[in-house]
């Protein structure tokens, strides 16, 4: 090598999560990729199908250290998505430098960087969303309920939510943490109206949207089938206004059945997980707040994983525990069967 030329250092490699033999997988063959975590399960809206509006948080925080800590466990288990969610996760302090912590692991199984999303209710988004971006932030999901501000103050009963939330959206499309995921449920009397409006606003706007069917999972246990708009329902008004075409999903584990219109502009996704469960392609696994893995949103029981980090366990020790917890994931939902059993905890309070 001629001297003119001097070598340049090489970027420092992205730290692996370290390596494992083979992937984490339960004992219905489903191999689990996908991470949703809580980092608090305080939230700064009420939303009536959620809850309850009197009681607030009911469960600890970890220190971000541990998320962190646990997260390079399970990406060295083969998680390849986080999530971060809460409670409202922007919330919490410090959560930019977990973003930019995580942006740095990369999947031992793959050699990739890790899809970091967050979902979030998007009233404190606007200052964040260029700062969440920066620190590594692959993508956001915002939750709305109505176009309509009036229809969304007496969901969210926060007084000038709408236009807090119209604001995040914007700046999330400024710092190009496109394309944007709006989420909506649907609950029957409250918001079905909104429909045809959302599919404009997902054109007019640029956005994903996607309807929710509701899921027992809120505090107040006021679910009924009744509440619950099926996909078919949505698909059927949908149409009859402007003739969705079927998009083709983007991985097999994907929960929303997605479509568009003829012209191509705007993008529907439909999950449905009460009407038309995905359960047998389900690759997810939450970890709560106060650190409990969680196999299955209508899980009975939490797993104690902070306990155990706190009880001294090594990171080998903690692979193996959840290995064998994952083992026995649930092998589907009982939503509308005799006998259904609302979850140990509700989605606040889990994470979604
Ligand atoms: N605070 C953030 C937010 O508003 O997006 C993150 C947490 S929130 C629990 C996550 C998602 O769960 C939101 O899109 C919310 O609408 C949805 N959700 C809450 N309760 C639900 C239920 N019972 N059925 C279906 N989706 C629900």
């Amino acid at each position: 090598m001629s001297a003119a030329f001097p070598m340049l250092d090489p970027a420092p490699p992205l730290p692996h999560a370290g390596n494992v033999e083979r992937r984490l997988a339960d004992g219905h063959g489903r191999i689990l990729t996908d991470l949703r975590l809580s980092v608090t399960d305080r939230c700064n809206y009420r939303c009536v199908y959620c809850r309850t509006g009197n009681d607030g948080a009911q469960f600890s925080e970890l220190p971000l250290a541990d998320y962190a800590r646990l997260l390079r466990i399970f990406v060295s288990l083969g998680v390849e998505k986080v999530r971060l969610t809460g409670g409202e996760p922007l919330l919490r302090q410090g959560l930019l430098e977990l973003v930019r912590e995580t942006a740095q692991l990369r999947s031992p199984f793959t050699d990739e960087a890790l899809d970091i999303a967050l979902t979030t209710n998007g009233h404190l988004l606007a200052p964040l969303a260029q700062p969440l971006k920066d620190a590594g932030l692959s993508r956001i999901t915002i939750s709305m309920d109505a176009v309509d501000p009036e229809t969304f103050t007496r969901i969210t009963r926060v007084p000038g939510s709408f236009e807090r939330v119209r604001a995040g959206i914007r700046a999330a499309q400024d710092a190009g943490l496109g394309p944007i995921k709006i989420n909506c449920v649907l609950l029957r009397g409250y918001n079905d109206h909104q429909m045809e409006a959302f599919a404009e606003f997902s054109r007019a706007e640029n956005v994903i949207v996607r309807f929710i069917e509701f899921m027992p999972l809120e505090e107040d246990r006021t679910w009924s089938p009744e509440t619950v708009v099926p996909m078919k329902e949505i698909v059927a008004r949908l149409s009859a206004v402007r003739p969705l075409v079927p998009l083709p999903a983007n991985h097999a584990s994907e929960t929303a059945r997605r479509f568009t219109f003829a012209d191509g502009r705007g993008e529907i996704g439909i999950i449905a997980p009460v009407s038309e469960p995905f359960c047998n392609h389900c690759s997810r696994l939450r970890l709560t707040s106060d650190g409990m893995l969680r196999t299955c949103l209508f899980s009975q029981s939490d797993h104690d994983l902070a306990g155990r980090m706190r009880n001294g366990a090594s990171d080998d020790d903690l692979r193996s525990w959840v290995r064998s917890v994952v083992q026995r994931k649930e092998a589907r939902h009982h939503i509308g069967e005799p006998g259904f059993l609302q979850p140990s905890r509700s989605m606040v309070h889990i994470g979604g």
